[in-house]
């Protein structure tokens, strides 16, 4: 596995965790923060003209922007 590039199974990988974390969020600021933080960690990915943030399992945003193919580690 390519050390830069989102290979299919570890975008699953960082989706469920993200999911798992959100899950245990009882309120808008601990959403939020997890949030924040997936963003950071690359286990979510923002579309930058609408500011939405996705999965790593979408491969494109519903503005037709894609998924980045890199993302900082
Ligand atoms: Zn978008």
């Amino acid at each position: 596995m390519s050390a830069d590039t989102i290979e299919q199974d570890e975008a699953e990988a960082r989706t469920a965790a993200v999911v798992a974390l959100l899950a245990e969020c009882f309120t808008a600021i601990e959403r939020n923060a997890v949030t924040r933080v997936s963003l950071r960690a690359a286990y979510l990915w923002r579309c930058h003209p609408c500011k939405e943030d996705h999965y790593l399992t979408t491969e494109a945003c519903g503005c037709g922007a894609q998924r980045p193919s890199q993302l900082p580690a």
